[in-house]
């Protein structure tokens, strides 16, 4: 279980029962490998074991590893916190961002996206435990903030994501998770054409996929313990 293709296939398989427990197909559910602080050649390992796309929270690390890895067709999703003077970085050179939490920073993205490029998908991040130092729009905040986002053209919103704090047992995790599904559902009677709901980490992604994940973001469990 030492190498990053044993671990893959062990983050593939917990994928799998998640989803037999609780009745759903492996096909919906994404995994995002989550490379934050290991070298392009941890993500070289888990590319020829199969793994298209990565998560990263450090623009310039992440920038470094795109370049040495330019012939690859990987898939590059920005889940770091993001600050406006950072927004023309990942709008020139990401495929997704998942923390987008505030208009300023979506209206920067959509106008610095590159004509050339596919628009940037995006995420929402959505604060559903309440901390009030932590990022992410408020429920109430999402909605007016989602529409928004749909009228920018160099941006397609797919999805909500959230990060909430780790939970002491898996139902207790399953129902702040399911906060998120219900806000999902939510946008979606709206009339927003929502289809991914990014939550799930290495500890809890089991109760994530129970309460309707879309797309894990696993790092730990793949690529070993960050220092
Ligand atoms: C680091 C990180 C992850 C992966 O966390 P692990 O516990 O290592 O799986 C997922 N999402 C975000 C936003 C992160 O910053």
């Amino acid at each position: 279980m030492n190498s990053i293709a044993d671990r893959l296939a062990a983050v593939r398989s917990r994928i799998e029962a998640a989803c037999l427990a609780c009745g759903r197909s492996p096909s919906e559910i994404g995994l995002l490998a989550v490379s934050k602080t290991f070298p392009a050649q941890a993500v070289e390992q888990a590319l020829h074991a199969g793994q298209l796309a990565f998560g990263e929270n450090y623009i310039q690390e992440a920038i470094e590893k795109m370049a040495t890895l330019r012939h690859w067709p990987l898939q590059w999703h920005c889940i770091g916190p993001m600050q406006s003077n950072k927004t023309r970085l990942v709008a020139e050179n990401f495929d997704w961002a998942h923390t987008v939490d505030r208009l300023k920073i979506a209206q920067r993205l959509s106008e610095q996206r590159p004509s050339k490029l596919p628009p940037l998908q995006v995420c929402v991040q959505v604060n559903i435990d309440g901390g009030p130092n932590k990022s992410g729009v408020s429920p109430e905040e999402l909605m007016p903030l989602a529409r928004a986002i749909v009228g920018m053209p160099g941006l397609r919103l797919r999805g909500l994501m959230c990060i909430p704090e780790p939970a002491p047992d898996f139902e207790s995790a399953r129902q702040v998770f399911e906060r998120a599904s219900a806000l999902f559902r939510t946008c979606q009677h709206a009339g927003l054409a929502l289809d991914t709901l990014s939550m799930g980490m290495s500890d809890d992604l089991e109760a994530a996929i129970a309460a309707g994940s879309t797309m894990v973001r696993v790092g730990s469990a793949i690529f070993g313990s960050r220092n």
